[in-house]
């Protein structure tokens, strides 16, 4: 028996665990400390009541033998794809429920979907980026060029000068908080239409943009339905990071080499998946209730306003930033640091703050520093006060 040695390739830490070491190691030394976490990209405001109503109804009906629900259909019920489907139609967006696959997650589907492409592809990948996109596609073996991302081009990279099959984009962006406006989008569909590339929409962000002109769906760019797949959860718009639930939209006028990447993906998941929960799905589609919409609002606005302190802090303290408007995290120039992982070390022993170092997402992070808003209005203002202490100082 022989393991798969592209996983000898892959980084060797995973840089959560790093931070995780680092900060087990000073809370030893310094027990009494209370530290604050802008790291971590997980959510802290609790499930919608809808939601939590909704699992209790669903768990009902799973308790009655007349509601009782066994397998599930492998693309998920067709009462959450129409939920889905009626807001893609709020976009603008129209999608038949065949073009949608509800999925447990966003990192789930975005792992699971290399499936169905051949090892030899060329993959492009932002850099930095959401480490999973790379390795993903190390652990399968497929060789990875950078676009590069850099404060000249607000970390928003275009269209590459060379050949590229699989591209991933992510907008608002993890880590950067960057998101592309329709003209640039337009330039990454028409780049994958001339080279027969497929576009990895990672719209993992899109609630964040409420309120902005920005597209929130690859597919408002006309011609995206012949060259995007858009891969969606609810992790981060409505807490569902430890329920599970997203959907990835595969049109069906997408075709390589004669063949349906939706048809494709069908066989995949009807081989490899057997649906998301019952209680789930009920849970998701209380999500896109006008109930559910108001009140996963509602938790969102709680950390659109820790970012909007975050970012006039910055400001005020004439640190450079990225992100922050319409989106979650804050990207910044380490002020007086070009090492992030010493900027890590410093913010944590001198401000008893956790962040994330930019140089974890990649090479074009280093020198940069990831806060997230992920957090409650009280974290926010102390960490932000103790930011103030500390760089008004320098
Ligand atoms: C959090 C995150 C995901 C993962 O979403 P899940 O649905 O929880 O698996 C995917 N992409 C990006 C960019 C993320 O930040």
């Amino acid at each position: 028996m022989k393991v798969n040695q592209n996983f000898s390739r892959l980084e060797q830490s995973y840089l959560f665990i790093r931070i995780n070491q680092m900060v087990a190691a000073y809370q030893e030394k310094h027990p009494d400390v209370q530290l604050l976490r802008m790291g971590i990209g997980d959510v802290t405001q609790p499930l919608a009541p809808a939601v939590v109503e909704a699992i209790h109804r669903a768990a009902e009906d799973m308790g009655r033998a007349e509601t009782f629900h066994g397998y599930g259909p492998e693309q998920g019920y067709p009462f959450l794809r129409e939920a889905v489907a009626a807001y893609y139609r709020e976009k603008g967006v129209e999608l038949s429920l065949e073009e949608i696959f509800i999925s447990d997650g966003a990192k789930n589907d975005l792992g699971n979907l290399l499936d169905i492409f051949s090892q030899d592809n060329v993959v492009a990948v932002p850099n930095p980026v959401y480490p999973a996109y790379v390795d993903t596609n190390v652990m399968d073996g497929r060789p990875i060029r950078y676009l590069e991302g850099a404060m000249e081009n607000q970390f928003l990279p275009g269209p590459p000068d060379f050949h590229a099959d699989l591209i991933y984009l992510c907008s608002p962006n993890n880590p950067t908080g960057a998101a592309y406006d329709r003209q640039q989008l337009a330039a990454w569909v028409d780049y994958a239409l001339e080279h027969d590339s497929l576009l990895l929409y990672d719209a993992a962000y899109e609630a964040f943009l409420e309120g902005s002109d920005l597209p929130t769906s690859i597919f408002q760019i006309p011609g995206a339905e012949r060259c995007a797949i858009e891969i969606c959860s609810l992790s981060k718009s409505a807490g569902f990071t430890g329920v599970r639930c997203g959907y990835t939209v595969i049109p069906k006028a997408l075709e390589r080499e004669g063949t349906s990447l939706n048809a494709l993906w069908l066989r995949r998941q009807s081989t490899k998946h057997n649906g998301v929960s019952y209680l789930v799905q009920r849970a998701a589609q209380a999500v896109f209730t006008p109930e559910g919409r108001a009140q996963t609002r509602q938790i969102l606005d709680i950390y659109r306003g820790n970012a909007r302190l975050m970012a006039d802090t910055l400001r005020e303290l004439g640190i450079a930033f990225w992100g922050g408007v319409y989106s979650p995290y804050l990207w910044l120039r380490c002020p007086g640091f070009d090492d992030s992982w010493a900027y890590f070390s410093y913010l944590l022993e001198n401000a008893h703050i956790i962040g994330t170092p930019g140089a974890g997402f990649g090479s074009a992070g280093e020198g940069f520093f990831r806060l997230s808003a992920f957090n409650t209005p009280e974290a926010t203002r102390q960490a932000m006060e103790q930011l103030r202490r500390l760089h008004s100082n320098i």
